[in-house]
């Protein structure tokens, strides 16, 4: 376990924790793959309780992104299922758009995010979920390899929650890394991809930016979008500008990036700013991400000065917030019974255990340096079932960004649409093994695989009819 003992240790007392809760299935974490993970497991009634570290649920969708990977390489949509039904509320509150294709992120799903917070909490009270916010997991109940529960934190002091099943969508791996599960970080060098602290920026004229880049491409250059898409899409992501950087760079602006990255967002004038970026981060120590913090907000004032003297359309633009938090691409990621690796996305792997599919490529922001590295493997590769199981322990399930891969396959599999379906598997295999009183590594696979199908959830393997039919009428880049 992880510590700062340069003042040596205490003994804690030992006591009795209260229980204040008995489930059939706890989801830890109420990211983009808790919420889903949490629908999927309570549909036909079982127990089913979501805890949150903080006040709301929606994790990273809450900070001014857009949901990527809906659509895959070759334009058809490889995420569906419960993903697509909370797509298709938030549409009907204008909250969400349509699954834009882009030359260069698949697709992305542009969301309001106090939308978000009120449609998945609305969702997943509805389907019997009992939501618990303000609780931290800060540790677990073991009986030999068994998981029994978790230990919460909060403003009533520690307690315990006992569940059949735990699902970990902590994004951190917090329950799997306490109950023991070997957990790994980073790269071979433990380099971590670094951190941003979102912001958005009012009054911007996203207009004027997209036709200056369709119209004066040689002035406005772009990573991997053709100018032309700018001319035909009024919402788009925007990464490039690397010459404008450079230039405002040499004029004595501290900019921590090498391209610019932009996401308009839903209402008219606003813009998100990805670009601050601290390396060096662990987002699992408290006092390196206040530092990440502390930093990030600090890099904001050059550059917005960098937008507004630099780039078209923001002449008038002014800062309107910052995310609630610090977004944390990548800490611990646990050692599962199979580890995905790069030769898997980039071979388009199919497994016999697959139970969802993704498709964006590997994107890397370098832990080092201001730059990142895409690859695309050209369609779309599954992600199997052992990915979510760990190593020894029993009773736990792993989904989200945190699941079994290497360094380099989570910069794939980390994104948002990837990251529900598998909350998506995760709640309906933890359904399958309480149902059936059997362990989560036990739940016979082609029965979720069906049970995936029949709720309207996208697999290549058992049905690839489907996938061809959808594949010739899919959109082409
Ligand atoms: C700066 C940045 C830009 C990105 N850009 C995009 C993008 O444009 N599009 C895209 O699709 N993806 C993007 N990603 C990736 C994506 O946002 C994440 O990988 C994804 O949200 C992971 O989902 P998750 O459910 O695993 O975890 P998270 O979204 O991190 O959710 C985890 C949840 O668990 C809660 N939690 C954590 N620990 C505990 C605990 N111990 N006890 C209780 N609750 C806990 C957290 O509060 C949070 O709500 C980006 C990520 C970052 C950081």
């Amino acid at each position: 376990m992880q510590n700062n003992n340069s003042f040596g240790y205490i003994t804690e007392p030992e006591k009795q924790v209260p229980v204040r809760k008995q489930v059939d299935i706890l989801v830890v974490g109420g990211g983009p793959s808790g919420i889903i993970a949490a629908q999927a497991a309570a549909e036909d009634g079982l127990n089913v309780m979501l805890i949150e570290s903080r006040s709301f649920v929606g994790g990273n969708l809450t900070i001014g992104l857009p949901i990527l990977g809906f659509l895959g390489q070759k334009g058809n949509q490889i995420i569906k299922g419960l993903p697509q039904k909370f797509i298709d509320r938030l549409k009907e509150q204008d909250a969400a758009s349509e699954h834009r294709p882009c030359p260069l992120h698949m697709s992305l799903t542009l969301v309001e995010q106090e939308a978000v917070k009120a449609v998945a909490l609305s969702m997943l009270v509805e389907a019997g979920v009992e939501v618990l916010f303000y609780v931290f997991c800060a540790g677990v109940v073991m009986h030999g390899d068994d998981l029994q529960g978790v230990i919460i934190e909060s403003k009533a002091g520690r307690e315990v929650i006992l569940a059949k099943v735990v699902i970990d969508c902590t994004g951190d791996a917090d329950v799997a890394y306490r109950a023991g599960v070997p957990c790994e970080k980073g790269n071979e060098n433990g380099g971590m991809q670094p951190p941003t602290l979102m912001f958005c920026l009012g009054g911007v004229d996203t207009d004027k930016l997209r036709l200056s880049i369709a119209e004066e491409p040689r002035t406005y250059l772009t990573d991997f979008i053709p100018a032309e898409y700018f001319g035909q899409n009024h919402q788009y992501v925007l990464v490039g500008l690397r010459n404008h950087i450079q230039h405002a760079q040499e004029d004595g602006l501290k900019l921590p990036t090498e391209r610019t990255i932009l996401i308009t967002g839903l209402r008219k004038g606003e813009m998100w700013v990805n670009m601050t970026r601290v390396n060096g981060v662990d987002g699992t120590d408290p006092g390196s991400l206040s530092y990440g913090e502390i930093e990030g907000r600090r890099q904001i004032e050059d550059i917005q000065k960098y937008l507004v003297n630099y780039v078209p359309g923001f002449e008038n633009a002014f800062f309107t917030k910052t995310a609630p938090f610090l977004g944390i691409r990548e800490t611990r990621r646990i050692v599962g019974q199979y580890v995905m690796t790069q030769e898997d996305v980039l071979g388009c792997a199919h497994f016999p255990d697959a139970v969802a599919v993704a498709s964006y490529p590997l994107d890397i922001h370098h832990p080092v340096g201001g730059g990142c590295t895409l690859t695309w493997c050209g369609d779309c590769y599954d992600i199997p079932y052992r990915s979510f199981l760990p190593q020894r322990v029993n009773n736990l399930l792993v989904a989200g960004r945190c699941i079994s891969t290497t360094h380099e396959a989570m910069s794939a599999i980390r994104v948002m649409a990837p990251c529900m379906a598998m909350g998506e598997a995760a709640g309906r295999a933890a359904k399958l093994a309480v149902r059936k009183g059997i362990r989560v590594a036990d739940v016979d696979v082609s029965e979720l695989q069906q049970e995936l199908l029949d709720s309207g959830a996208y697999l290549r393997t058992p049905d690839a009819k489907e996938t061809m039919q959808e594949l010739s009428a899919g959109a082409a880049y």
